[in-house]
């Protein structure tokens, strides 16, 4: 059977965890697997600061630059004792494509330019996985994901063309397959018809296994973390965290839209339009069973706890005292659009809108100076969005000990509340 496997960053993050990966790998021996993974550990994050050098003409550029190819060298030369392997100059290969990245001074916008300097950490940890997994014994096929994962020109945050996609698939990867028990590629990156390669949005490589497996139609995706499951908190905040064995494609994809951060909230769509069940299983015991995110009517056993931290509370009013009518409503969401801003939550009065979104200062600052040219503007920052689903009384009143509502919101199996730290 087809399965499709996802290794995150912290599951590759340096040449133990990609011994365990290759490891878990084995257990699969009579399966076909296509194998996506992501940057190691941090290399994303580093890649940023990188592409922002560039653009902006920091010196720190080189000094980045070289962390980056000690660091995955390092961990190379760790996995290889037989420094004559191909890999050696395959990754010494990708450091210059990644050099040529950065070396001219800047002919596009910053995104286009960010989308080739980041995606070279997938490159980088593709090439060396797969690598060590042929060396390990597991015959694996490397492929560049940019040829199959075809997208628009939006840079950082690509559009899927899934047509094109499946059609690539079909005659690109499925053959291959054919030969190949283990394929191996990149989440998190796409190409575009001109060539050029786009990503498509931080953490997007859980989004890239269930591209893959919607256009091979492959018998379920896995991914691979370091919590034992699809947890109802994060542990980061809860002491006593309770696995969730099995979640619908419905509850699954409301979490991760308010900001569970376990899967991404892209993945379930393409996963649920084909019936394809997710699995989220810990690379830290591969033999437990996990947790099971497929078609099905199961309620959440137990209340699930979201916390975002770093958020904002904008109230948005006419000056003349004018009711909020549709038509100021499509102006302002227009604006928000544009802006590239999320809605965590909205609410509407007589003669106001208030927005909870994200803290993030480049885009918030411009928005919010084009709104104030219309209307008055009340903000509050520093704020917290908990999201409750499947609530009740008493689990609201324990997240909102020692804190202060600014707003609530309820329907029938969600509230949310935006509130300040006492
Ligand atoms: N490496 C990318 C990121 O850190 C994609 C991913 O990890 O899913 O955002
Ligand atoms: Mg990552």
């Amino acid at each position: 059977m087809l399965k499709v496997f996802k290794f995150g960053g912290a599951s590759v993050k340096n040449a133990e965890a990609v011994k365990n990966a290759a490891a878990i790998v084995k257990r699969y021996q009579s399966d076909k697997l296509i194998v996506v993974v992501s940057a190691m550990d941090k290399t994303t994050n580093k890649l940023e600061l990188l592409a922002d050098a560039y653009f902006y003409g920091k010196d720190t550029l080189q000094e980045i630059y070289d962390d980056l190819k000690t660091f995955h060298f390092d961990i190379l030369n760790s996995l290889f004792t037989d420094k004559s392997n191909k890999v050696f100059a395959d990754l010494e290969n990708d450091f210059v494509e990644l050099m040529w990245a950065i070396e001219d001074d800047p002919s596009s916008t910053f995104s286009h330019h960010y989308d080739q300097i980041v995606s070279m950490g997938e490159i980088f940890s593709s090439r060396i996985v797969s690598a060590y997994f042929n060396e390990a014994g597991s015959i694996c096929q490397w492929l560049d994901a940019r040829g199959i994962i075809q997208t628009d020109n939006t840079y950082t945050e690509g559009k899927v063309d899934f047509e094109l996609t499946q059609q690539l698939a079909e005659t690109n990867l499925l053959p291959l397959l054919k030969q190949h028990s283990i394929i191996l590629t990149q989440g998190f990156i796409g190409g575009t018809s001109e060539n050029f390669t786009t990503t498509l949005g931080r953490e997007g490589s859980d989004y890239t296994a269930a591209i893959l497996a919607y256009s091979t139609n492959a018998e379920s995706v896995t991914i691979w973390k370091d919590v034992p499951g699809v947890l109802n908190a994060d542990p980061k905040w809860f002491s006593d965290t309770k696995k969730i064995d099995e979640l619908t494609y419905q509850d699954a994809i409301e979490l991760a839209y308010y900001g569970a951060t376990v899967i991404h909230p892209k993945t379930i769509k393409p996963l649920q339009n084909k019936n394809i069940p997710l699995y989220v299983k810990s690379f830290i015991s591969p033999e437990t069973e996990g947790t099971i995110i497929k078609d099905s009517h199961k309620q959440l056993p137990v209340p699930s706890f979201i916390f975002k931290v770093n958020q904002m509370l904008i109230t948005i009013s006419p000056r003349d005292f004018s009711f909020i009518a549709e038509e100021n409503l499509s102006k302002m969401f227009a604006l928000f659009h544009q802006h590239h801003v999320k809605i965590n939550v909205m609410q509407l009065s007589a003669i106001s809108f208030s927005v909870c979104v994200d803290m993030d200062d480049k885009k918030i600052k411009p928005l919010i100076k084009i709104l104030q040219s219309d209307y008055k503007i009340l903000y509050n920052d520093a704020l917290e969005l908990v999201t409750i689903r499947y609530y009740d009384q008493s689990t609201i009143d324990r997240v909102c000990v020692n804190k202060e509502v600014l707003m609530e919101q309820k329907s029938r199996y969600t509230v949310q509340l935006v509130v300040r730290n006492n």
